[in-house]
Formats: structure tokens, C-alpha cells, sequence
């Protein structure tokens, strides 16, 4: 799986020159990150002949591995499932960015994908004609500042769901005062160095917890600051029962998906218990972080979270390194709000002052509804806040498009990977039937259903998502329209749509 870095670079290269796009193609995914790699593979193998090309704004593919680059980048969910189900997993369970991407690359080399990928092309604008049944997408090279157009029958999102190009970072008054540096997770300065520097992190998800015990050795101290605290879960970075059937010889192919499903049968019973008894689960995840901390370290308040556990996403914390950082003094978290900044840290709302030299805004992402591409259907503006999803999918008014959009609560390229069959489906199902477009439309039963906002914050409210709500698609009452984030029904689900039901309008 190693794959020498050298050669992802040459492959990069020779796909960034190589080919000058067609005009037209039959599907035309957006992105070379997981998804989009995932879905140029499923084309391939699910619908051969089908013409394709994924454009990519970055000059490499890995789209969130290639662009993070934090120290100890890492995934927060083990690789068996953030993995493709396709494509055999043999490391250890949670990866660095670097071998998320080398095992990508390997994807991309297997396949022959390369030949598909034009990266370094922003995508810019996408209009859809009625009259030709097709998108005319506008792009723009990042290298030359040409613009390129192509036409595609279908459009395959495969953008993620944050702006790659900055993080989000609050206001706060007298930023503009300090005489630190202040850097988000999501753009690291390359020339940053942390060595013998009191440090200040404002957050505590799971970047903060991947980023501090990476810097925490080299700082003079790191204080973790947030306003309100975190599940975490504590384990090992290895998984037994993988390591058990590699000692007696079962193949890889096997290995992975026996850990899948072991994976995700513990998942779903941990989300059930979450549900039905989330006081004694909450207790379960305390008694985790003590085990790291000690019986003398106080977690209230800085590990008890008030809201209940899976309201949002639970960093998985290998190996514990975290609290190894805390336990020996070199981290620590101060659980409180920010006044302001002063010229030499941040004033609390305590009245207690961080000093600091550095100060890292782990506050999250911005929400990117599709890519900031402006849409419009017949050269009307589209807005997708007056649009209903399809199961998260598909969009009413918006014809011949799917988004992948992962889950929160299990690996997001389970959903890519769902998601991919159902578009091959659709694909062989319009092509079969001479449909050239397809349009979700609520039914004559989905007549009066109330429409509400895209994820119910009951369920899930990360910040991101909260901030961003009324830009994003609405859902309704119905299972049909609305954005499942359970992996457990739609695996079922999905497979089992019914692509004669009348929620789906197609065109000759
Ligand atoms: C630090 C971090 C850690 C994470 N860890 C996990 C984890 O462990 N497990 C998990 O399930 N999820 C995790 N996530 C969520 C993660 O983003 C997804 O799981 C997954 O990597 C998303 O893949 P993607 O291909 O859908 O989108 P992205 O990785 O966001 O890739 C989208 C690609 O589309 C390109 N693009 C966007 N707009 C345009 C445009 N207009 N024109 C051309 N190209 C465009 C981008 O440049 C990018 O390369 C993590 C997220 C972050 C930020």
C-alpha cells in the first residue's frame, strides 16, 4: 500500500498536462476528493462507456486529505469503513491525511481514473438548458486563468460540504491587538513554528484533538479553550479482530469486509444506546476520559458535555493521546468564553488572561451549498433553499444532478459509496428507457407536507451546519425528502428505490 510520494507527484503531473477536455461528456463529476473518486470508480465498473471527466479546483486529488495539513492530521474514523467498500483496507484503523491519500492513489492507479481527472479547473458557473437537456458548465484553470466550458448529460457533486480555501474564525474584539499570530487549522502556515511557544486552541472537536497532542510535545504549553465541552472516546488505534484473522491467513478482501461489518454492528448499537439511554451512555464515555486522566482530575466542566451524547460528531481520541498531554502537564483546557483579545493573549469572560504567542481558531468550516457554483436552470438564478431534497440526493427543480453528502454519525464514504449504486441505477434506467432527464417532483400525496429546514437540530446541530441552515435545501415530513443521516436504514433503503415512483418526472 506504501506507495513512494514521488509518484503520486508524477502521477499528478502527467494527468494536469496530459489530455485537453472534451466537449461534452456524458457524466461530469465535481471534485477529486473520496467522493469523487469514489463515483469516477463505480462509473467505470458499474456503466462502462460512459463518458466522463471529474474536475478538480486543487492542483492533486484527496480533496480534505490533500488540503488540511495541520500537524497529525488524521481521520477520526477508522479506515475499514472511511474506506471504499471496494478497495481493502490494511493499516491501522485511524490513517494520516498521507495515507488516506496514498491509498486514493492507489484507487486512481488501479483504474486508470487519471486519464479523467483534469485538476487545477474551478468550476465557476452551471447552467441547465431544457431545450438540450443538458448542463453547460463554466470553469476556470487556476494555472492560466483560461476558461474552459464543457456540456454534460448528468452532474455528480462530488464537492464536500465546507469552502476548502478558509476555515471559519469568529469576530472577536481586539483581534486586530495581538501581536501573536492567529492561524486556522484549515490553512497552516507552512513557515509556523510552535517550538518553545505558548499556544492557545480555541475549540476542543476533533481537530483540536487530533492537532494538540501533535503540538504539545514541541510548545512551551498548549491550553485548549472552549466554550463548551466535548464527548470523546478513548481506544486503541488497532482493531483485534483484524489482526486475528491476518494471523491466520485470511485474504485482505475478506479481512475488510469481516471489520466492516463488525465495525458497524458496534456502531449501531452504540447509536441505539445513545438514543435509549443516553444518561448511562454519557456515564460509559466519562468513565473513559477518567481512565486517561486519573481519578483525581476533575472532568466537570471540562469533559461534561450538557447535551446528550451523538448530537454531534464524538471524536475518537487514539490511543488517549490527548489526555497523555494533559496528564503530564503540558496541555490543559480551560473551559470559558472570550472577552477579547489583548496584545499578548485572550481576555476571558472569567476575567482570567491566556497568554499566548500563537493562537489557533479550531472553530470549524464554512458551509459551501455545491461547490459556491452558480446555478441556474433556463438562465434563471437557482436558489437551493427553495428546493426540497430527495433523500438527500436529489433536489426538486434541479434536473439530472446528485450530491453526495456523507454521514455525520458513521464514515461519510459509506453514503458515497450508496450513493454511487443509486446513480448507476438512475444512469442504466434512463439510458434503458431513452430518458434523457430527470427531475425529483413532490407527489400528488406529498401535497400540503410541511417543509422544514434540511437536518432537525434536535437530531444534529453542529455549529456549521446551524450557521448555514438557510442556505441548504428543505426536507419534509416524509422518509422520501428528507436527509437521512442513519446508514443502518438507507443501506436497505437506497438500493430499494423505486425508480418508477412518480417522484421522479423524466424526459425524452
Ligand atoms: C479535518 C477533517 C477530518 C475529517 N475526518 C473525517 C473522518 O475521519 N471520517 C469521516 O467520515 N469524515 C471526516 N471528515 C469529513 C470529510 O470531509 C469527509 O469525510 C470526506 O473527506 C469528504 O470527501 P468529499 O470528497 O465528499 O469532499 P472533499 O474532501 O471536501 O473534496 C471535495 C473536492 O471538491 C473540490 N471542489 C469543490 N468545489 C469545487 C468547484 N467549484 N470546482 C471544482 N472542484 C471543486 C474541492 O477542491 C475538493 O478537492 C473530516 C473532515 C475534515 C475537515
Amino acid at each position: 500500500m506504501n506507495q513512494p510520494a514521488e509518484s503520486v507527484a508524477a502521477r499528478d503531473d502527467r494527468s494536469a498536462f496530459a489530455q485537453s477536455s472534451p466537449d461534452h461528456v456524458d457524466v461530469l463529476i465535481v471534485g477529486a476528493g473520496i467522493s469523487g473518486i469514489g463515483g469516477a470508480y463505480h462509473l467505470t465498473t458499474q456503466c462502462p462507456g460512459t463518458s466522463f471527466i471529474v474536475l478538480e479546483t486543487q492542483d492533486s486529488f484527496g480533496g480534505t486529505w490533500l488540503t488540511h495539513r495541520y500537524p497529525g492530521i488524521r481521520s477520526d474514523s477508522d479506515l475499514y469503513t472511511f474506506g471504499y467498500r471496494f478497495k481493502p483496507w490494511t493499516g491501522k484503523p485511524i490513517a494520516t491525511a498521507a495515507e488516506i491519500r496514498e491509498y486514493l492513489g492507489e484507487v486512481i492507479d488501479d483504474n486508470d481514473l487519471d486519464r479523467h481527472i483534469r485538476y487545477r479547473h474551478r468550476i465557476v458557473s452551471a447552467e441547465w438548458s431544457s431545450a438540450e437537456k443538458r448542463w453547460t458548465i463554466a470553469a476556470e484553470r487556476t494555472d492560466t486563468g483560461e476558461a474552459v466550458t464543457v456540456t454534460a448529460n448528468f452532474l455528480w457533486m462530488c464537492q464536500g460540504y465546507y469552502r476548502h480555501s478558509e476555515g471559519y474564525t469568529p469576530e472577536w474584539e481586539g483581534m486586530a491587538d495581538f501581536k501573536g499570530r492567529i492561524v486556522h487549522p484549515q490553512t497552516w502556515p507552512e513557515d509556523i513554528d510552535v517550538t518553545g511557544k505558548k499556544v492557545v486552541v480555541i475549540g476542543s472537536g476533533a481537530t483540536a484533538a487530533t492537532l494538540v497532542p501533535s503540538i504539545a510535545p514541541r510548545c512551551d504549553h498548549v491550553t485548549v479553550l472552549q466554550r463548551s465541552p466535548t464527548y470523546f472516546i478513548p481506544g486503541r488505534n488497532k482493531i483485534e479482530i483484524a489482526d486475528t484473522l491476518r494471523e491466520l491467513g485470511i485474504s485482505e478482501d475478506w479481512i475488510h469486509e469481516i471489520v466492516r461489518r463488525k465495525i458497524l454492528f458496534d456502531q449501531a448499537a452504540f447509536t441505539r444506546r445513545s438514543m435509549s439511554e443516553p444518561d448511562v451512555v454519557r456515564q460509559e464515555l466519562l468513565a473513559g476520559v477518567r481512565a486517561h486522566l486519573g481519578p483525581d482530575y476533575n472532568l466537570d466542566p471540562h469533559f461534561t458535555p450538557t447535551y446528550r451524547p451523538w448530537r454531534q460528531r464524538i471524536a475518537f481520541v487514539p490511543d488517549g493521546d490527548l489526555f497523555k498531554g494533559i496528564a503530564s502537564g503540558k496541555a490543559s483546557v480551560v473551559t470559558d468564553e472570550i472577552e477579547r483579545f489583548t496584545e499578548t493573549g485572550i481576555k476571558l469572560k472569567s476575567g482570567e488572561t491566556l497568554e499566548a504567542d500563537i493562537v489557533v481558531t479550531a472553530t470549524g468550516f464554512n458551509l459551501n451549498v455545491l461547490g459556491d457554483i452558480a446555478f441556474s436552470i433556463d438562465g434563471a438564478p437557482l436558489d437551493f433553499a427553495d428546493t426540497v431534497t430527495y433523500r438527500g440526493m436529489m433536489f426538486t427543480s434541479v434536473p439530472n444532478m446528485v450530491w453526495v453528502f456523507g454521514y455525520f454519525r458513521a464514515s461519510w464514504t459509506l453514503r458515497a459509496d450508496l450513493v454511487a449504486d443509486f446513480v448507476c441505477r438512475l444512469l442504466d434506467h434512463m439510458k434503458q428507457h431513452g430518458y434523457r432527464s430527470v427531475v425529483p417532483a413532490l407527489r400528488p400525496e406529498d401535497t400540503g407536507m410541511e417543509l422544514l429546514p434540511w437536518i432537525d437540530p434536535e437530531n444534529f446541530n453542529p455549529g456549521y451546519l446551524m450557521r448555514g441552515m438557510s442556505l441548504l435545501p428543505k426536507r419534509g415530513a416524509k422518509p422520501e425528502w428528507q436527509h437521512s443521516q442513519d446508514y443502518w436504514t438507507e443501506k436497505d433503503e437506497l438500493p430499494k428505490i423505486d425508480l418508477t415512483d412518480s417522484a421522479f418526472v423524466y424526459g425524452s
